[in-house]
């Protein structure tokens, strides 16, 4: 049996951060990752000579001295090479029936841009912004302060962005456009906490950049300095059971029959699933077992991802949001196949190869997993006619959706494939196929939320069902995760370090 002192189930984001940092601290870790590629779902793939992503588009705190940036270079995993800066001069371009905003980068420049185009709001503008600034700063795994306590702050996270957003502004208009980064939760603005939101905000606004080399590269990089601190990541394993004793896990085995001992085992499974694999799943107390079998999912994502000609206009720095209604109580969501409710467009490169002759586009949409049922014990690949007609009929509903704003859209799509939540629960496993994991609503977020610590007590558990959804909140939760291991005050000292070297 291989013994480690570490054993991290996954290899999303989350668990290669756990991974890097705790063999950079003289851990011996191993990854064991179902897929054959690292990553989850920063993982890329390739259609028509097209690289597109799965679930890395954009990341925020990228700049130099934010804290994405910094953690990663603390990782030892940031590289000039894998990240680029998306347009300053507007990176996210949001499309409503009759009016258009663009968000450059830096406060000043959004501050500006909607106040051009809502001026008699201008004070709800400034001060919605000001409390987005004044909320991170409270968050000590966002600003990397070991001063403050690590929970994060109650009223922030006790207040929707609804709320916040209505009790500040009663134009519907300004409303849609506040809301809008709701899409990158898969959560409705009355049930997000503000807080969550706040940092998903200005991480983008402060910093927004694309993947240059795919999330492929990134994973890569990850995986390079776990091995170079004498880590493992084994790939094409899945663990299929963890056999307990006395609330600890004595051994991890693979479907293949291998065993693995450690002194903790990391999680970066959705709990459902890890606490699925337990032999002895009755000393999790019934009410503990109830809260975890009670999970609600985020919304489930269909993808298109389409080989363009290149006349398409559509900057590859930057990200489009296409928008069916402005109608702020339910223009977020898809109701039914044929009425998808936001578009969100990106490139799936950011910078072109010279003599590209197309431009690889991914459009997402929501798409509850319901609408998949009769197909879900169908086999992916082999999967029957009416799945693919259901398939292509909400593809070319997305692109109805984005020709009213962009004529001439579907006349540049050469070829294009799909996914949907079966797809992603096909090949990460994911919980209901979601892209963001479990639903981080109130009863779900910062101290409510799952937290890394279990009743078994080697099992720690990460990722964006752990805490925040995203990459960086992902990250985030790991470094919580990581904290319980070698103790979270000297980690943040040093990231916060790593963040003053650029001051
Ligand atoms: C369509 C889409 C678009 C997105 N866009 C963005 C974006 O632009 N920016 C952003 O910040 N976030 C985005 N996200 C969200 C982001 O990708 C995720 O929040 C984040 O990657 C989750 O990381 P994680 O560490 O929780 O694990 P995951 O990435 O979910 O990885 C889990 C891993 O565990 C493996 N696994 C599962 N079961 C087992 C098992 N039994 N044994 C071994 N391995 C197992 C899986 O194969 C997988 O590799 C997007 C997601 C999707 C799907």
């Amino acid at each position: 049996m291989s013994k480690w002192d570490v054993l991290i189930i996954g290899s999303g984001i989350s668990s290669l951060t756990c991974a890097a940092l705790l063999a950079k601290r003289g851990k011996s870790v191993c990854v064991l990752e179902q897929y054959n590629k690292p990553g989850g779902y920063l993982h890329c793939f390739s259609r028509f000579g097209e690289r597109f992503e799965t679930g890395a588009h954009y990341v925020g705190a990228m700049g130099k001295g934010q804290p994405f940036r910094a953690l990663l270079k603390y990782l030892d995993v940031y590289d000039d090479n894998l990240f680029v800066p998306l347009d300053t001069e507007g990176f996210d371009v949001f499309n409503f029936p009759g009016f258009q905003v663009k968000f450059p980068r830096g406060y000043d420049g959004v501050i500006g841009a909607l106040s051009a185009q809502f001026p008699q709001e201008k004070t709800a503008i400034q001060a919605y912004f000001d409390m987005i600034r004044t909320v991170v700063n409270q968050f000590p795994t966002y600003q990397f302060n070991a001063a403050s306590d690590i929970e994060t702050p109650t009223e922030a996270l006790e207040t929707s962005v609804a709320t916040v957003v209505r009790r500040l502004t009663s134009n519907l208009k300004l409303q849609c456009v506040l809301f809008s980064y709701c899409i990158h939760h898969g959560v409705a603005p009355e049930d997000i906490p503000f807080g969550f939101h706040a940092i998903v905000t200005d991480s983008l606004i402060r910093g927004a950049y694309g993947l240059k080399n795919g999330g492929d590269a990134v994973a890569r990089k990850f995986v390079e300095t776990i091995e170079k601190h004498g880590g493992s990541v084994r790939l094409n394993t899945r663990v299929a059971r963890l056999v307990t004793r006395d609330k600890h896990i004595d051994e991890v085995v693979t479907e293949n029959g291998e065993t693995f001992a450690a002194d903790w085992v990391i999680s970066g499974i959705h709990p459902k699933a890890v606490f699925g694999l337990l032999s002895e799943p009755e000393v999790l107390s019934p009410a503990f077992r109830s809260r975890v079998a009670n999970l609600k999912e985020s919304t489930g994502i269909f993808g298109v991802y389409a080989a363009c000609t290149l006349d398409l206009p559509l900057n590859p720095l930057r990200n489009y949001y296409y928008f069916g209604s402005d109608n702020p109580a339910a223009y977020l969501e898809s109701t039914t196949p044929a009425t998808p409710g936001a578009v969100f467009v990106s490139s799936g490169t950011r910078v072109l190869r010279p003599g590209q002759k197309t431009i690889p586009v991914s459009f997402h949409a929501s798409s509850p997993i319901e609408w998949f049922e009769p197909w879900r014990a169908t086999a992916y690949g082999a999967r029957p006619q009416d799945y693919r007609a259901l398939k292509n009929e909400l593809a070319e509903s997305i692109f109805a959706l984005v020709e009213r704003y962009q004529p001439g859209l579907r006349a540049s799509v050469r070829q294009f494939v799909t996914s949907s939540p079966l797809t992603n629960l096909h090949f990460n496993g994911s919980e209901e196929g979601s892209s963001y994991g479990i639903y981080h609503s109130f009863q779900n977020t910062g101290a409510r939320s799952l937290g890394p610590r279990t009743h078994i007590r080697n099992l720690l558990l990460t990722g964006q069902n752990c805490l925040f959804p995203g990459l960086l909140g992902s990250a985030v939760a790991a470094l919580r995760t990581s904290g319980h291991l070698v103790g979270i005050k000297p980690i943040l000292n040093e990231l916060n370090q790593e963040m003053r070297n650029f001051t």
